[in-house]
């Protein structure tokens, strides 16, 4: 064989190998990333098992500035559109590649595109605990401070939207979507139920975290308990990725938090996470996992640029080699 040819080989066989050894479970599309001010960036993530293209939104800040966003970036360039279809290529990814939403609390940084677009909407499932389907039943699809998209509640119900209540722990199957989804509860402030979601595909779990304060400011074990479920998913190297967020960065005094987390206490639970998957050596318990950082909360303050600030929080304390990912708005991730 002549050296061009068997060089080619060789590098196809890298390729090859290469693909393999980089082949993702799942597909994700930030639609939103931040934690407020910006009405056209808050919190919404669409997750598909990788090459699918069937989506499940984690949470629905930002719906509509976002799927703009992922166009222009090229994020959906593997959807096949029916050229059939009377919608835009917009239209269709909305209505027919978004199967569904799971919110993790009623919020309205967390909702308000879901409400927004549900006028162009097709029919789907909202997937959440009681307590947050309860408030948007009671108070946002109730014909007062918008129409009842929704299958419950107010007369006259346009049942666009299914309720489907989850039990914490519970996992329910997604049939269409390939994946299995389960809730846990977080607190967000003493009083305000959020929910962490594990998503399960074959051996490979995804978990986003709500909105959430520290076990130790929220005088609770809500963290500990997710932490618990998910330590045997990072011993077995199942966890993909683990979305949590940051809010504020650590000069934000602990009795001005109101349920959110800093780079410090990032860290801290972190921290516990890791000693619970390798209670000997938790320092390289958690060495590449993909951790995407969440919910950063901007500034109108000339003097401070809190992702600027966050980033940098997070990075100098990083003495777990956790691989942070700041997410940008409509990139198209692998994990
Ligand atoms: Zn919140
Ligand atoms: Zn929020």
């Amino acid at each position: 064989m002549p050296v061009t040819n068997r060089l080619s080989g060789v590098f196809a066989g890298v390729l090859l190998f290469g693909c393999t050894a980089s082949a993702s479970d799942f597909d994700v599309v930030p639609l939103g990333v931040q934690g407020g001010l910006n009405e056209a960036n808050l919190s919404s993530y669409l997750v598909s098992v990788a090459a699918k293209n069937q989506f499940l939104a984690l949470d629905a800040g930002t719906l509509s500035s976002g799927i703009d966003s992922a166009f222009a970036r090229n994020a959906f360039a593997e959807v096949a559109w029916q050229s059939g279809s009377p919608y835009s290529a917009k239209g269709q990814l909305l209505r027919d590649h978004i199967k569904g939403y799971a919110i993790s609390h009623a919020h309205v940084d967390h909702i308000a595109g879901l409400a927004i677009n549900a006028t162009d909407d097709a029919k789907k499932p909202l997937y959440g605990f009681s307590d947050t389907l309860n408030k948007l039943r009671d108070h946002l699809f109730n014909w007062q401070l918008w129409p009842n998209f929704a299958d419950q509640g107010a007369e006259f119900a346009l049942a666009k939207y299914r309720y489907q209540p989850l039990s914490a722990g519970t996992p329910v199957n997604l049939d269409e979507l390939g994946m299995r989804l389960t809730a846990y509860p977080l607190s967000h402030s003493g009083s305000s139920l959020s929910a962490a979601f594990l998503l399960q595909h074959n051996n490979a779990a995804l978990l986003y975290l709500g909105d959430t304060g520290p076990d130790s400011i929220e005088k609770g074990q809500q963290l500990y308990a997710v932490w618990q479920q998910v330590a045997p998913l990072v011993k077995q190297n199942q966890l993909k990725a683990l979305f949590i967020e940051s809010s504020y960065p650590n000069s934000r005094p602990d009795d001005k938090l109101y349920g959110h987390l800093t780079p410090r206490y990032v860290l801290q639970e972190l921290t516990v996470l890791a000693s619970l998957v390798n209670p000997e050596h938790p320092d390289i318990a958690l060495k590449g996992l993909k951790v995407v950082i969440t919910h950063i909360k901007p500034s109108y303050l000339k003097s401070e640029n809190s992702q600027t600030i966050i980033q940098r929080e997070l990075t100098r304390a990083n003495n777990l080699g956790v691989e942070f990912v700041f997410a940008q708005q409509g990139e198209l991730l692998h994990f």
